[in-house]
């Protein structure tokens, strides 16, 4: 079966794009990273539009992003969530972030058997939105309870962060 599979990324290579990135907007050192705000003033400076999307319009996914298009597609319920500082749709638009930085088309291909996790979009997706909502750098003396509240994560994907870090 053929899979998608994207350049390789490590841990280490997507925490240190991640912090690049805060540091080119001037957020290296905020804890809640407000990424609503960041989507709607930044993200059309980097060339991309986002969408709000009615429920019923995008039944299985909270989130799309064509970087080909230059679209991010975010649902209405994950959106007005993400606004009211949902931590998981604020995770949500983190994640599709992460695939708008790391995936375009010229790191996207296709591979037979099963993909490693560093060659895995979701995976690194899900590893940019952890280390640029919770970076090390900042949570290092944090406990798990701090990590969340602080920085506006949700207690699962806080005490994954705290893990890596704790192993
Ligand atoms: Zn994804």
């Amino acid at each position: 079966m053929e899979q998608i599979s994207v350049s390789p990324l490590s841990q280490k290579a997507i925490r240190q794009i991640a912090r690049k990135f805060r540091k080119m907007f001037d957020m290296e050192n905020v804890l809640y990273f407000p990424i609503v705000q960041f989507i709607e003033w930044c993200l059309p400076e980097l060339g991309m539009e986002y969408e709000i999307v009615e429920v019923g319009e995008m039944k299985n996914a909270y989130g799309v992003t064509h970087t080909g298009k230059g679209i991010m597609q975010i649902r209405e319920d994950t959106y007005v969530g993400a606004c009211e500082g949902k931590p998981r749709n604020r995770f949500t638009l983190s994640h599709e972030l992460g695939h708008f930085l790391l995936h375009t088309p010229d790191r996207v291909s296709f591979a037979r058997g099963k993909v490693p996790a560093y060659m895995n979009a979701e995976w690194q997706a899900n590893t940019f939105a952890a280390e640029l909502m919770a970076p090390y750098y900042l949570i290092y003396n944090m406990s798990v309870e701090e990590i969340s509240r602080g920085c506006g994560m949700s207690y699962t994907a806080s005490k994954i962060q705290y893990s890596k870090y704790h192993g």
